[in-house]
Parts: structure tokens; C-alpha cells; sequence
């Protein structure tokens, strides 16, 4: 596996490549990263593994501060999982100077992740745009536990006519149910304890709409009890439509719980798809 640093090296790579896969993260891999190289490894004849800590998506100083970071670890488990190139550029390779393009995705980005952190779908979708431009992929690969991350990337692929296909992989979880999220190392063994409480509070309200629950509020008000025992109060828990992030209020198809909460000074999300 190589490790390349700029623009004209990458191109220079996937040139004549066949089929190349594209794997954004922000590093500090866990298995969840790892189940998406792993995939495009499968499926692709050259795979890429973008690894950048994207400053425009953080809206707090202190969470893009305290990131995670262990390039040396995570070029390591890369090259394992069977990546070709890991792509790192330093800023400045993907925000020269004078950089003062914007993607905005109206609407899916507004909502849920997009008003409690605002600006944070502006620096996703201009990033994976310009990731998109640099590399080409014939297939991206995101995970569903950035939903509507996923939501925003299929909506601005679709309406910017982008020649990609997006792929996604099931949310990994620790054996008792946390959502892996490079943020986890940030948890105290107290709270990485009552974080599992995500898990069982989505799982409740899944269970509640299996055994006939139709009332979106009610279902997420299921949700809230549970995280109230371990003293959580989410920022949000919300049922939306899986593609649009649109609310529902009565569910009668398949839908989506998804819920953020922070746990001590992290801020972590879940989500969940639930049926009637
Ligand atoms: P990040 O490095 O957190 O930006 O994540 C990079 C990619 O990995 C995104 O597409 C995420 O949705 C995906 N990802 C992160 N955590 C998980 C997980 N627990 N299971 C599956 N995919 C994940």
C-alpha cells in the first residue's frame, strides 16, 4: 500500500486502474471503517482509503482539537483490510488559498445532524465533492451510521448528475451494542458504560413499533424513557423517512430512529430502521 499526499499522485494512481473504490474517513479506524475497505477490496480493482480530519464539518474547536488521530495505525490496518493507496493530504492540499467554493444540500441537510451543527453538511458535501473530483471512484463507500450523511451525499450525487456509486455498509457495534465510533476512546469507562444505553433505547423503540406502535412521538418518547434511566437526555430522537430525513408522524412503512446524545463531552449518534 502506498500512502500519497497530493492530488496529482492520486490521479496519476487510479489512471487506467479499472474499477476504483473510495473509502472516506476521518481516521482512527476501528471495524467499522474496516468492514468498508474490506468491502470495496472485494468489488474493486483499486482501493482508495481517504484519511483527513475535514476542519469545515466540525463546529466546535474543542471536538476537531481532541480528534483522534494515528496515521501510523490506521496505515497499518488499511494496508491489512487490502487498500492499494492511502490518500492523507495535508490542508492546504485540499483548501489552497483562496478556497471559496461551497456545496450546499438544501432541505435533508437542514434538519436532525444539520441544525445542532451548523455548517457541518456544507463541509461533508463540499469534501466529498472535491474527494469525488480527486480520486474518481466508480464506487464510494459509507456506512449507515452516518445516515443522514448518506442521505446528503445520495441527494447531492443525484441532483449534480456526480458519475459515482454510493454504497453503504451496516452500522458495526461493539459486542454490547455501542455504535463503533472513532469518538469512543474519548469515554470514560463510566460513560463508555451508559452509552450502551443508544443501543437499548433504539432497540425499545424498534420493539415498541414491531408490537404496533404507529405514533412517531410515541415511539421516541419509548426511546427518551430509556435513555433517562442511565440520566441521557438526547439532543434529538427523531422518526424520519430513510431518504429524505422528512419527519414522520405515524409510521407506516419502513423509517428511521435516529437520535444524538452526549455522554460526559462526547457527542455521539445512533440510528436505528424500524418497521411496522
Ligand atoms: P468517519 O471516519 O467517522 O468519518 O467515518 C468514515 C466512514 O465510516 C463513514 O462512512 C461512516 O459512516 C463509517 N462508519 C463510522 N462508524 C461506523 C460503524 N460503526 N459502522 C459502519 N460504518 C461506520
Amino acid at each position: 500500500m502506498r500512502i500519497v499526499r497530493d492530488v496529482a499522485a492520486v490521479r496519476a494512481a487510479v489512471a487506467g486502474a479499472g474499477r476504483v473504490g473510495l473509502v472516506p474517513t476521518m481516521g482512527a479506524f476501528h471495524e467499522g471503517h474496516l468492514s468498508l475497505i474490506r468491502a470495496a477490496r472485494q468489488a474493486c480493482d483499486l482501493v482508495v482509503v481517504w484519511l483527513f480530519v475535514n476542519p469545515t464539518q466540525f463546529n466546535e474547536a474543542a471536538d476537531l482539537a481532541g480528534y483522534p488521530r494515528d496515521e501510523e495505525r490506521d496505515a497499518r490496518l488499511a494496508a491489512e483490510c487490502g487498500a492499494d493507496i492511502l490518500f492523507a493530504p495535508p490542508v492546504e492540499e485540499v483548501y489552497p488559498d483562496g478556497f471559496a467554493t461551497t456545496v450546499t444540500v438544501s432541505g435533508i441537510a437542514d434538519v436532525l445532524e444539520g441544525a445542532h451543527r451548523p455548517g457541518h453538511f456544507d463541509g461533508v458535501a463540499t469534501v466529498v465533492a472535491k474527494m469525488f473530483a480527486m480520486v474518481a471512484p466508480e464506487v464510494a463507500y459509507f456506512g449507515a451510521k452516518d445516515a443522514q450523511q448518506v442521505a446528503v451525499v445520495r441527494r447531492m450525487e443525484t441532483d449534480l448528475n456526480l458519475p459515482v456509486r454510493i454504497e453503504v455498509l451496516p452500522i458495526v457495534r461493539e459486542p454490547d451494542g455501542l455504535a463503533m465510533s472513532s469518538r469512543n476512546v474519548r469515554l470514560d469507562p463510566d460513560q463508555r458504560r451508559r452509552a450502551t444505553v443508544l443501543h437499548r433505547g433504539l432497540a425499545a423503540g424498534r420493539a415498541a413499533v414491531a408490537a404496533g406502535e404507529r405514533d412517531a412521538g410515541a415511539a421516541a418518547a419509548v426511546v427518551a424513557r430509556e435513555l433517562a434511566r442511565a440520566s441521557i437526555t438526547a439532543e434529538y430522537i427523531a422518526v424520519v423517512d430513510p431518504d429524505t430525513f422528512a419527519p414522520l408522524e405515524r409510521i407506516e412503512r419502513p423509517a428511521l430512529i435516529a437520535l444524538a446524545a452526549r455522554v460526559g463531552p462526547v457527542r455521539l449518534i445512533d440510528n436505528m430502521e424500524v418497521a411496522p
